[in-house]
Formats: C-alpha cells, sequence, structure tokens
C-alpha cells in the first residue's frame, strides 16, 4: 500500500511504502514537549520504504533537542513536521508523522500514547533500529 504525505507548501514531500496492516496503522502521540506542541502523530513499520522528496533544502530544519539523536524534519516555509529521522551504525530509520499523509481511513489507525522521558539512550537506540522504518531515501527534487 502506497501512503502520500506532505508538509504544507510542498516542500517535503513522501511516499511511505506501507507493508503492515492496511488496517491497523499506528499512530503514536508522543508525549515529548516538540510533539505534544506540533500534535504530531507518529507511525513506522520496520519493513515500512520511506521516500522523501525535498523541494529546497535551504528550507528545511534538522531540529534535535535532549539527546541529539534523533533530527526532526521541520519545513520552515509552512512549519510543518511531516518526519523525524535517527542515523544510527550509519543507517538512516525514520517516522512519518500521520498528520501529514493523505487518504488514509481515519478508522484504520490505532491510536496510542507514548512516552519515552526517562528512557535509557541505549534502549531508545535499540527501539529505533528495531521498529522504525530501515529503508529511507532522502533525495533533492532536481
Ligand atoms: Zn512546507
Amino acid at each position: 500500500m502506497e501512503l502520500r504525505g506532505r508538509c504544507h507548501c510542498g516542500n517535503i514531500d513522501l511516499v511511505l511504502h506501507w507493508t503492515g496492516d492496511p488496517h491497523g496503522i499506528p499512530a503514536r502521540a508522543c508525549g515529548c514537549t516538540f510533539c505534544t506542541a506540533h500534535g504530531a502523530v507518529w507511525t513506522c513499520h520496520p519493513q515500512a520504504r520511506l521516500e522523501v522528496t525535498i523541494r529546497e533544502p535551504a528550507h528545511v530544519s534538522e531540529y534535535a533537542f535532549g539527546t541529539e539523536t534523533a533530527q526532526f524534519r521541520v519545513c520552515t516555509r509552512c512549519g510543518v513536521v511531516p518526519l523525524s529521522t535517527s542515523t544510527i551504525d550509519g543507517v538512516v530509520y525514520a517516522v512519518v508523522n500521520v498528520r501529514t499523509l493523505k487518504g488514509v481511513d481515519p478508522g484504520d489507525l490505532r491510536h496510542a500514547s507514548a512516552d519515552f522521558d526517562g528512557e535509557a539512550l541505549e534502549d531508545r537506540l535499540a527501539r529505533r533500529s528495531r521498529n522504525w522504518i530501515a529503508d529511507v531515501r532522502v533525495a533533492t527534487a532536481s
């Protein structure tokens, strides 16, 4: 199943090749202060594939805080955060903000909340490498 998403102005465009249950897409509201402020709700599947196309890289901020092991890709033109990435042992992992996906039946989303405050750094990286999308391509549109 192919899911498409983008930031509001279209600078960051993504195609998520979803291999998990099409009627059970996880949608995790992270309780951290950044995600709470943005209303970001994340999904991932270790066998999914993600293609990201950025039109103007100069208008993409890679915001990091706390452990600084994850980069929130924020479009600085429209302020939307379609994805977050984490590079672990040279591999780029990603999660996608389901709020930026188009055409997803809300009934197919499995909402849950998640709070990783206080999680040890090595546990955090191990969890990401287990659960996050491991096949991520980020390209610049020419
Ligand atoms: Zn934008």
